[in-house]
């Protein structure tokens, strides 16, 4: 096929046929959010690429392999964004939102960009919703946080999703752990992928995340930062279980889970899903107290967490859930000869202001043809309007499900509130 007509590798379109699926997802998303006292940020799909390697960190993945970065013709090295965090966290700098009153809930709907290897929930265009609150260190928030993503998958009646929890430490007991990491993955530096083999000598915490199946059973083995907590990171993290609990929110401490990006400290958790294969984490966040200092700002804690929407989808679609498909069409007004075809377009007209969903044609077809489409409009309701019609003023109202008529006024007020009635009622031989 030819180029022009076919998509990048790793993008999807999103078809007006389903479209109303993200619409639902992005509606609950907005809902839940605003329930839990967030309000929406959007930032520039391209950032300085020093941003990210600053945010999310220069020994990550995501930094060293998966980023879309170019030069500009000024000369300026830019990045579509790989994530949302980095660029609210930049925006909470740039406008001085952190001398807003604390917390600072910010939530974001974005696109974002990493050039991997497509596969099955692994995209190279994918979205992500995610919540960040900024300005508190206290386990509430912690708690807080996860709970708000489980509301939004409750809302969804997505079932069997499980949740995974962990503390990652900060850098004070983290260097003792990388320590112990490094030593006993020095035993088996040979079989490590070459990856790994730097990952080691960068950041050895990174190992655990690596994707490669023989590095990963070699961690299963690995010592756990559970070991090397310092008080101060364990007290938190007992305090963060015990505010689970106390929201009802099951939970399992997995010691493994270390996250991607770089910016991560103490509590960090994934959501995972059991019915859609390999790339099971439908949702990854937690707590980065480092990230506003570490891109130049007085220090800040903060914490988040980010969905993959189609990861979502996808289970969504394993699990069976259906999203309700959104009527596309209330009334069809049919019309014959040049008076009812005007008539037709103001009475349509007076109707859509009212916020009902009327079509009328605007192809040029004959009657049959006019009700043939109304048919595939699955429209609710059709009027036919002739010279009778319009001299009267009055229409038969068909409902086009059981084939009952009735009769409406075209004076476009009165239609409004006899069809509102009719429409309420929905099938009015009831
Ligand atoms: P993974 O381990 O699957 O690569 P990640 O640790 O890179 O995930 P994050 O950077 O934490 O993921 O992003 C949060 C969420 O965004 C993920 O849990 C996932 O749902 C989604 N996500 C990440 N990368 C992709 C991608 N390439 N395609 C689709 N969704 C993605
Ligand atoms: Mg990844």
């Amino acid at each position: 096929m030819a180029l022009i007509t076919k998509k990048p590798r790793g993008t999807e379109d999103v078809l007006p046929r389903d479209s109303y699926r993200w619409q639902f997802l992005e509606n609950i998303f907005r809902e839940e959010a605003a329930a839990y006292g967030y309000r929406e940020i959007r930032t520039p799909v391209f950032e300085h690429t020093e941003l990210f390697e600053r945010g999310v960190g220069d020994t990550t993945d995501v930094v060293q392999k998966e980023m879309y970065t170019f030069t500009t013709k000024g000369g300026d090295s830019i990045t579509l964004r790989p994530e949302g965090t980095a660029g609210a966290a930049r925006a909470l700098l740039e406008h001085g939102l952190f001398n807003d009153p604390l917390p600072i809930k910010n939530y974001y709907l974005t696109s974002c960009y990493r050039y991997e290897k497509p596969q099955a929930g692994r995209m190279r265009e994918f979205h992500q919703f995610g919540m960040e609150c900024y300005g508190t260190k206290n386990p509430a928030a912690d708690a807080e946080m996860i709970a708000a993503a489980k509301a939004i998958f409750d809302r969804l009646q997505i079932h069997d999703l499980h949740l995974e929890i962990n503390s990652i430490g900060c850098p004070t007991c983290r260097a003792e752990y990388h320590k112990a990491l490094k030593e006993y993955f020095t035993a088996y530096r040979d079989e490590l992928c070459d990856d790994c083999k730097d990952r080691l000598e960068r950041n050895p915490m990174r190992l655990l995340d690596c994707k490669v199946e023989h590095d990963h059973q070699l961690a299963e083995g690995a010592p756990t930062i559970q070991e090397y907590l310092c008080d101060e990171c364990r007290e938190h993290f007992e305090s963060v279980k015990a505010y689970l609990n106390a929201v009802g929110v099951e939970y399992t401490v997995n010691p493994k889970i270390v996250r991607g990006l770089d910016y991560y400290t103490k509590t960090v958790f994934e959501f995972i899903s059991g019915d859609i294969g390999a790339q099971s984490t439908v949702c990854g966040g937690g707590r980065y107290d480092g990230l506003i200092e570490d891109l130049g700002g007085n220090p800040m804690p903060a914490l988040g967490f980010a969905a993959g929407i189609e990861r979502l989808l996808l289970t969504l679609d394993a699990q069976g859930i259906e999203i309700p498909a959104p009527d596309s069409c209330d009334l069809y007004i049919a019309s014959m000869g040049d008076r009812a075809h005007l008539k037709a377009a103001s009475l349509a007209t007076a109707l859509r202001t009212a916020g009902i969903k009327a079509e009328f044609d605007v192809v040029g077809r004959g009657l049959r043809a006019q009700m043939k489409y109304a048919d595939k409009l699955s429209a609710k309701y059709s009027i036919v309007l002739g010279d009778n019609e319009i001299d009267e003023g009055v229409a038969k109202l068909k409902n086009m499900q059981s084939g009952e008529q009735k009769e409406i006024s075209l004076d476009p007020e009165q239609f409004i509130s006899e069809f509102t009635q009719a429409k309420l009622a929905y099938d009015f031989s009831e």
